[in-house]
C-alpha cells in the first residue's frame, strides 16, 4: 500500500489516490483547515463530497482517522470503495467476530490502518475507549452529525455521546458533516458537539442536476410507471412510500408489470432488509422501493430518480430522500405525487401521534412548509434553498420553471368553499370531508347529499364554474396557505382564525392551476443547465462509437466487481467509464489522465480496460 506518502500535499494525494485532478466547491479549504489541526463543522448537499473532506486529512495527518458512523450495513461497502483506492481502512461495529475485530484492532494499534469506521454505540464500551486510547488519531470525523438534533429526523441518542470525545482528546481535530442545513439543526448540532469553536463551512446546497416535480396524485401507480416507462426505462432509481403495506404493494405491482423492484422496509426480517440492499447497490438498473428507513449512507452514485409516492413529513427529510439521486452529477429526477388525502392522513398522524404538544406543533410545521412547496407557483428551487437560507434565482430544472404554472384569484372560489364551511358547522352543526363538500359545490345529488338533504342549502351548486380536480386542487391550497383546516379520523374541514379575513374580503387567494401534464422539456433540461460534476458526460451525449464502449465497458465493470465481490461503482463510476469511452485511450498514460483514475485503480484495472476498449474496435 501507498498511502500516507511522506509530506504529501491534500492536491497530490487527490490527483494519486483518488484519480481527481481538482477539488470542488469548499473542500480544499476544508481540508487544509483540519490538516492544520482545526475542527469544522460542515454542512454540504448530499453527493457534495464530502467523503473527501476527512478522508485526505486523515492520510496526510499522522495517525488514523476515526470515523464515526450510524450506517453499520454500509460500512463494508465503505471499507471496500477506500481499498479500491489503495486506502488502508477497516471498521469496527456489532457484525464482526471476534477475529475479525482483534485484527482491526491490531491494525489500529500498530498504525497499519489509514482510517477506521466506528458505530456510535460502540463508545459505549469502555473497551472501545481503551483501544483508542493505545492509538495515534489523526482526527475524528462525525458522519451524518444530524443524528445528534432530535430537531432533525434522523434521531440517534448514541450520538449525544460523541460530545465526550473532545473532553478526552482535546489535541485531535474534529470534523462533523451532514446534508442537513437547517438553522434550527445547525444550532443543535454545534451546541451539542460543542462545535461552537470550530470553523462553520456551509456549501451551497444546489443539486442543479435534480430535476424536481411535484404532480397531482390521481392514480399513483399508473403515474408511476409511465415516470419509469418514458423517462427511466432501465435505469436505477428509489420509489419511497410512507408504510410498509404500500412498500409491498407497489414493489409488487412493479414486478408484476416487468420492472425489476425489491422492497425495503423495517418490518422485513434483517437477512431479506440487507440481501435486498446488496442487490440495489450491486445490480445495474435495479429499483427499491421504501419506507425512509432506507437510503442514509447510500452513496450509489447513479440513482437516477427518486419518486415518492406520498407527502414526505418534512422538507429536510424530503431533500435528504431526493438528494440520493445523481451523485454523480448526471442528470436525474425527483418527482412527487401528492394529494389531498395525503395532508389528512398526515394531520391525523400528527393528532395522534405521541409526544408532548411542542412535539406536535413542531411536526406541523414541518408539514406546513412542506405544503407550501408542494403547491407553491414559484421555482420549487428557489423555495427548496431558501428553506436552507439560500436566497437563488429560477432554476430552469424544474416543473415550475419548465412549464410554469398559472397564478389565478381564488379569493372568490376560497370564499365560497369556506362558507360552505361554515354553513353547514352554523345551520346544522355539522362537519364534513372534502369529499361532500365539493359534491355540495358542484351541486350533485350524490346519495349522502341527499340523504342529509345538503340539496337544500343554498350554497348547493354555487360553485359549477370549476370541476372536481379542480376543486381539490383549491382545498390542498387553501390547507397549505391554513386558510383551512382539516381535523380528525374522517379528515373533516374546519374553519382557522385566518378563513374570517378572506371572508371578510380583507385577504387574497393567489392559487396554482396545474398545467396539462406532458412528458418533461429535457432539451431545456440538459443543455440550458450545466451539471453538477466537471465532465460528466450526459447518457444521451454519447456518440454511436461511445456508446458502443460503453456498454463493453459496463459489461466488463458487471464481471470484474462480482468476481471481487464489490459493488459496480466501487470498480468505476458510470461517469469515469462515460469518459474512458469517449476518450478511448490506448495507453496506460492515457487512461491515467480520466478523473477518478488514481495510481490503484490504474494498476489493478487499467489493463482491463484497455483490452476491452481494443475488442472489436
Ligand atoms: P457526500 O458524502 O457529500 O454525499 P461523496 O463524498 O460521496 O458525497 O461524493 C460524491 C461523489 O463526488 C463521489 O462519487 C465522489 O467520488 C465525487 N467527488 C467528490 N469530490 C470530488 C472531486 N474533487 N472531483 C471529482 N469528483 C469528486
Ligand atoms: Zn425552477
Amino acid at each position: 500500500m501507498t498511502t500516507g506518502e511522506m509530506g504529501e500535499r491534500p492536491r497530490e494525494v487527490l490527483r494519486r489516490v483518488f484519480g481527481y485532478d481538482s477539488f470542488r466547491g469548499e473542500q480544499e479549504a476544508i481540508i487544509d483547515h483540519v490538516v492544520e489541526g482545526g475542527d469544522a463543522l460542515v454542512l454540504m448537499p448530499t453527493g457534495g463530497g464530502k467523503s473527501l473532506c476527512y478522508q485526505i486529512p486523515a492520510l496526510v495527518r499522522d495517525g488514523v482517522g476515526v470515523v464515526i458512523s450510524p450506517l453499520i450495513a454500509l460500512m463494508q461497502d465503505q471499507v471496500d470503495a477506500l481499498r479500491a483506492v489503495g486506502v488502508r481502512a477497516g471498521f469496527l461495529n456489532s457484525t464482526q467476530d471476534s477475529q475479525q475485530r482483534t485484527e482491526v484492532e491490531k491494525a489500529f494499534v500498530s498504525g497499519h490502518l489509514d482510517l477506521l469506521y466506528l458505530a456510535p454505540e460502540r463508545l459505549r464500551v469502555e473497551s472501545t475507549i481503551r483501544l483508542l486510547e493505545r492509538g495515534n488519531i489523526a482526527l475524528f470525523a462525525i458522519d451524518e452529525a444530524h443524528c445528534v438534533s432530535q430537531w432533525g429526523h434522523d434521531f440517534r441518542p448514541d450520538y449525544l455521546l460523541l460530545s465526550s470525545l473532545h473532553e478526552r482528546w482535546p489535541t485531535v481535530p474534529r470534523i462533523a458533516l451532514t446534508a442537513t442545513a437547517t438553522k434550527a439543526t445547525h444550532a443543535e448540532i454545534t451546541s451539542r458537539l460543542n462545535l461552537g469553536n470550530a470553523q462553520h463551512f456551509v456549501a451551497s446546497f444546489d443539486r442543479p442536476n435534480i430535476q424536481y416535480r411535484i404532480v397531482t396524485k390521481d392514480s399513483p401507480n399508473q403515474q408511476l410507471i409511465k415516470l419509469l416507462r418514458t423517462e427511466h426505462p432501465g435505469d436505477a432509481g428509489i420509489v419511497y412510500c410512507l408504510s410498509r403495506a404500500s412498500v409491498e404493494k407497489t414493489a409488487a405491482f412493479l414486478v408484476g408489470n416487468a420492472i425489476p423492484a425489491v422492497p425495503y422496509h423495517a418490518g422485513l426480517d434483517a437477512r431479506t432488509r440487507a440481501n435486498n440492499q446488496s442487490r440495489f447497490l450491486r445490480e445495474d438498473g435495479l429499483i427499491v422501493v421504501a419506507t425512509i428507513a432506507f437510503g442514509m449512507g447510500i452513496d450509489k452514485p447513479d440513482v437516477r430518480f427518486v419518486a415518492h409516492l406520498d407527502l414526505p413529513k418534512s422538507v429536510e427529510g424530503y431533500y435528504q430522500e431526493t438528494g440520493r439521486a445523481g451523485r454523480d452529477g448526471l442528470p436525474s429526477t425527483a418527482w412527487l405525487a401528492y394529494g389531498l388525502q395525503d395532508v389528512v392522513q398526515q394531520r391525523r398522524m400528527i393528532d395522534t401521534s405521541e409526544g408532548d404538544a411542542a412535539h406536535r406543533r413542531r411536526l406541523s410545521q414541518h408539514l406546513d412548509a412542506m405544503l407550501a412547496l408542494c403547491e407553491t407557483v414559484d421555482c420549487r428551487r428557489v423555495q427548496l434553498l431558501d428553506y436552507f437560507g439560500q436566497s437563488s434565482a429560477p432554476c430552469g430544472n424544474c416543473d415550475s420553471c419548465i412549464r410554469p404554472p398559472e397564478k389565478w384569484d381564488g379569493t372568490v372560489a376560497a370564499q365560497k368553499l369556506l362558507s360552505t364551511v361554515s354553513r353547514l358547522q352554523r345551520e346544522r352543526g355539522q362537519k364534513f370531508g372534502a369529499g361532500q363538500i365539493i359534491d355540495i359545490l358542484l351541486g350533485k345529488r350524490s346519495d349522502k347529499v341527499v340523504q342529509h338533504r345538503h340539496d337544500a342549502l343554498t350554497v348547493f351548486g354555487i360553485g359549477t364554474e370549476l370541476k372536481e380536480p379542480d376543486w381539490r386542487s383549491v382545498v390542498r391550497q387553501l390547507l397549505a396557505q391554513g386558510v383551512l383546516a382539516v381535523e380528525g379520523d374522517y379528515g373533516t374541514l374546519v374553519l382557522t382564525p385566518t378563513s374570517g379575513e378572506v371572508l371578510g374580503k380583507s385577504r387574497q387567494v393567489m392559487l396554482r392551476r396545474e398545467p396539462e401534464r406532458g412528458p418533461r422539456s429535457s432539451s431545456a433540461s440538459r443543455t440550458s443547465r450545466p451539471t453538477g460534476a466537471a465532465g460528466a458526460i450526459a447518457p444521451s451525449d454519447l456518440n454511436p462509437t461511445a456508446a458502443a464502449a460503453f456498454d463493453r465497458l459496463r459489461a466488463w465493470r458487471a464481471v470484474t466487481a462480482k468476481e471481487q465481490g464489490v459493488p459496480a461503482y466501487v470498480v468505476f463510476h458510470d461517469a469515469a467509464l462515460r469518459q474512458i469511452a469517449t476518450a478511448a485511450p490506448s495507453t496506460l498514460a492515457q487512461l491515467a489522465k480520466i478523473q477518478g483514475v488514481g495510481e490503484t485503480k490504474l494498476a489493478r484495472y487499467g489493463q482491463g480496460v484497455i483490452d476491452t476498449l481494443a475488442e472489436n474496435a
